[in-house]
């Protein structure tokens, strides 16, 4: 099929298969992919509204055990540097994150090889009583896996325990990529792209949402980025837990892999991506641009490129500062470049809920 008829009958509501959205990731010219996902963001999304959340992401420990060449972040138990924060210290540190007018806290630690399962009991539940105002957005699924290794429970089991402490959403990391082919070579003790889509599948069963993430600009090829694509609409289709789709780029510095790749990802792969996103993930309600991950500029065209939620305003942030990227923005800027890119800043919550708009 050509280009054109594609791109009319995702305008049209039709959703494309897997081999229509490898030919429109290897073929599509950029600004017609851009204008058709524009097209398609506003069907599903008719407000001029693009949405942002107050929020910090912190980190427990650095301390993992998957030594993943991607990251900068992580320690080993012993080694210098390495750090596990006690749940008191989490709670003074999200009451002070309250006062900023923070509403979801993103908390990712490493896998750590003992921290002991009522470590991350209390933590909920301490976060839920004693700082109701922030909505505890904890744990993503290869450290849900760890938690459930140490802990000798179920990942069912972790879920369901976390679930009655007061967690109701899992951040969405560590998909990397999902193809085992190109897991192998950058996460290889991570878990199977099924471990990941596993641990969501029983999450969205129970109750949670989550987001859906993708960290791309190393050995993926477009093949792996369109499967894995398909594998969380496949997801959604069953279980219409994702809320959001978050792509961003692999960052080289002090990484292991940087070595052998020393470059980010082009812009235009990212708006390449965000474009195909919108159209192929026609069961996801949010695709997120990240002024954050990709620069404020690229996070403002993103939002000509399918993409209707502009991330958070990311008070701490250590894992890309690791790698020796940094970005800051206070709420106020965030809401400007949301108003100078042409639309309506509003204020959400964890759950894509709109808070306040602007006037
Ligand atoms: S990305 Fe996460 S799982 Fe991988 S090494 Fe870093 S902290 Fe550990």
């Amino acid at each position: 099929m050509r280009i054109r008829e594609i791109l009319t009958a995702c305008i049209n509501g039709k959703r494309i298969t897997r081999d229509e959205g490898l030919q429109l990731s290897l073929e599509a010219d950029i600004l017609e992919l851009g204008e058709a996902a524009y097209e398609v963001r506003f069907q599903k999304n008719q407000q001029p509204f693009v949405t942002y959340v107050v929020d910090t992401n912190p980190n427990y420990s650095n301390i993992c055990t998957i030594e993943c060449s991607f990251c900068a972040f992580y320690k080993r138990k012993g080694e210098t540097g390495a750090f596990t924060l006690s749940v008191e210290e989490l709670i003074t540190s999200f009451k002070h994150a309250a006062e900023r007018g923070v509403t979801t806290v993103l908390l990712q630690g490493g896998v750590h090889p003992d921290l002991p399962f009522e470590y991350y009991l209390e933590l909920i539940e301490r976060t839920r009583k004693e700082v109701p105002h922030i909505v505890p957005h904890f744990f993503s699924p290869p450290e849900i896996l760890g938690i459930a290794q140490t802990s000798g429970l179920s990942v069912e089991e972790v879920l369901q325990k976390f679930w009655y402490a007061g967690l109701r959403t899992l951040p969405g990391g560590g998909a990397e990529i999902l193809s085992d082919r190109v897991r192998l070579k950058i996460s290889s003790k991570k878990g199977s792209s099924n471990d990941w889509l596993m641990v969501m599948r029983i999450a969205h069963r129970i109750g949670y949402r989550t987001t859906a993430t993708m960290m791309f600009g190393h050995f993926e090829e477009w093949e792996d980025i369109i499967n894995h694509l398909e594998a969380i609409r496949i997801l959604q289709d069953e279980t219409n837990g994702f809320m959001a789709f978050i792509p961003w780029s692999f960052k080289p510095s002090n990484t292991p892999l940087e070595k052998v790749i020393p470059y980010h990802a082009t812009p235009l792969k990212y708006l390449r991506i965000l474009a195909l996103a919108r159209l192929y993930l026609d069961n996801v309600p949010h695709i997120q641009t990240s002024w954050f991950s990709e620069g404020k500029k690229i996070g403002q065209i993103g939002l000509y490129f399918g993409a209707d939620d502009f991330g958070g305003t990311i008070f701490e942030e250590n894992v890309h500062a690791a790698a020796q990227y940094y970005n800051k923005a206070t709420v106020d800027e965030c809401r400007r470049l949301i108003r100078e890119a042409g639309f309506i800043p509003a204020q959400r919550n964890t759950l894509y809920n709109i808070l306040s708009i602007d006037k």
